[in-house]
């Protein structure tokens, strides 16, 4: 019998397969691509020749005592860009792998490179890996986003893993980056670049020697929404950060966040305004995510009323308070299932708190189409957006508009009941701050929150409560 050349690997958890299968035990669909295998014989052992990589893993680790291990945090190398240490959580850590992934021609490179220079500027050596444009490209580039550039900074025009590999060894730089994984190969499997095995093979060699010399390595990511390329997901396992760089193209703002993050939390948010000369930080993010609605605005327009359906709510994400408009719109079912569709809000929260209005306030909704959505893209974590949530939902359903500067927060419990959440101080005094004039919050936070100048505290204990003090 011939032996197979070929195997099929699912680009979403890496599962190999004999023959193409429509389905994956993952449960993904479509997700098979098939690659070549390297016959056993001509695969070339680790641990011979000069291969740079094979000295990577012929070091030997001896145990060392708990007690002199440093914990690394600090230590921390400062990117010069204050939202991407945020996001990091206080900035890079030696030896740490970070994936950054993001839609083609969102501004991955930009932002890495910015930080490249920043970190070179005070001296550093940034060794920039790039598969796919050319050094006279990112020169360009860098001419936009620094008046001189700092010559720490370092291009290497290579997709051979083992002569990266040789080059950091020879240079030891101080930051590493890998733009972008998809196209780097190496030599020990035959199958392309970008394919699955070839991904995981290359973010492996980049993972251990980043942690034996205890250089930070950035590795850039292509994925898409519809996911084409999901390659990069069966290395999320390996690296210690993920960070999604997000933002449609038609618009210049742009949103950095961690789905994981072994040195920090992931709740922090990172914002960006994309402009001719680079990534400017946005410091005032709850300004930005209502500037469509205007609704703070400072300006008092003698009670008139907003849309149905749009409400602002607060969280605390990370370090800070963020204010973000939430919209929901009812709709009459044509036919069949009514739709729910949550953007920003989780599906199953959504659903429990449909379920809490019908049997609390009385709102039916079960012949009813409902969208809600988070505009600017958000998606925070926890239930302190619970109560906005379910007010827009009410607000849209009975055609009923929320009072001009009107916030609210509070998680709903499944009797109705309004739990307190973190912080209302803080967003208490954003809210303030933005110009909004009434805050409706749990009645336990109410109890401890100092009613900032100019912002009316409203306490609520149950959903009734909250949906009474609308319609004042
Ligand atoms: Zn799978």
């Amino acid at each position: 019998m011939a032996k197979r050349e070929t195997v099929f690997v699912c680009g979403e958890c890496g599962y190999e397969s004999a023959k193409w299968m429509g389905q994956c035990v993952c449960g993904a669909w479509n997700s098979f691509t098939e690659e070549r295998i390297r016959p056993a014989d001509s695969a070339p052992s680790r641990l011979s020749g000069n291969n740079p990589r094979s000295a990577v893993a012929a070091l030997s680790r001896k145990p060392v005592p708990l007690r002199d291990v440093t914990s690394g945090a600090a230590d921390r190398i400062d990117t010069g860009i204050g939202e991407l240490n945020r996001v990091l959580g206080g900035g890079l850590t030696k030896g740490t792998l970070t994936l950054i992934a993001g839609e083609p021609g969102i501004g991955k490179s930009t932002l890495i490179l910015q930080a490249a220079l920043h970190m070179a500027a005070r001296g550093l050596t940034c060794l920039y890996v790039s598969g796919e444009e050319s050094a006279e490209q990112i020169r360009m580039r860098a001419d936009r986003l620094a008046a001189s550039i700092p010559e720490g900074v370092l291009m290497l025009n290579e997709t051979d893993v083992d002569a990266v590999c040789e080059n950091v060894l020879s240079l030891r730089p101080d930051f590493l980056v890998i733009d972008s994984i998809q196209t780097m190969y190496t030599g020990e499997l035959s199958s392309a670049a970008g394919g699955v095995s070839q991904i995981r093979a290359c973010a492996d060699v980049f993972m251990r020697i980043g942690k034996e010399y205890g250089i930070p390595v950035f590795i850039v990511a292509h994925v898409t929404k519809a996911g084409e390329l999901a390659g990069p997901k069966v290395i999320e396992h390996l690296v210690d950060c993920v960070l999604a760089f997000s933002g449609e193209r038609e618009r210049d703002f742009r949103l950095l966040t961690a789905s994981k993050n072994r040195f920090g939390t992931t709740s922090e948010v990172g914002a960006f305004d994309m402009r001719e000369d680079g990534l400017a930080e946005i410091t005032d993010l709850s300004g930005i995510l209502l500037d469509s609605g205007g609704f703070g605005g400072g300006a008092d327009d003698g009670g008139a009323r907003k849309a149905e359906g749009t409400i602002v709510t607060g969280v605390y994400e990370g370090t800070r308070p963020l204010l973000m408009e939430l919209q929901a719109l009812t709709a009459h079912a044509g036919s069949g299932f009514p739709r729910r569709t949550a953007l920003g809000v989780d599906g199953a929260r959504l659903a429990m708190l449909l379920a809490v209005l019908e049997k609390k306030a009385g709102l039916y909704l079960g012949d009813s189409d409902v969208y809600v959505n988070i505009v600017g893209g958000l998606r925070p974590e926890g239930t302190a957006i619970d109560l906005a949530c379910a007010l827009a939902v009410w607000s849209s359903a009975k055609s009923v508009p929320i009072p001009y500067g009107t916030l609210a927060v509070g998680e709903i419990g499944l009797s109705g009941e309004i739990r307190s959440v973190r912080h209302t101080d803080r967003i208490a005094a954003e809210a303030a701050g933005l110009g909004f004039k009434t805050l409706i919050l749990p009645a336990k936070n109410a109890e401890k929150t100092k009613p900032p100048k100019g912002l009316a505290l409203v306490p609520v204990k149950s959903i009734q409560d909250a949906i009474a003090a609308l319609m004042v």
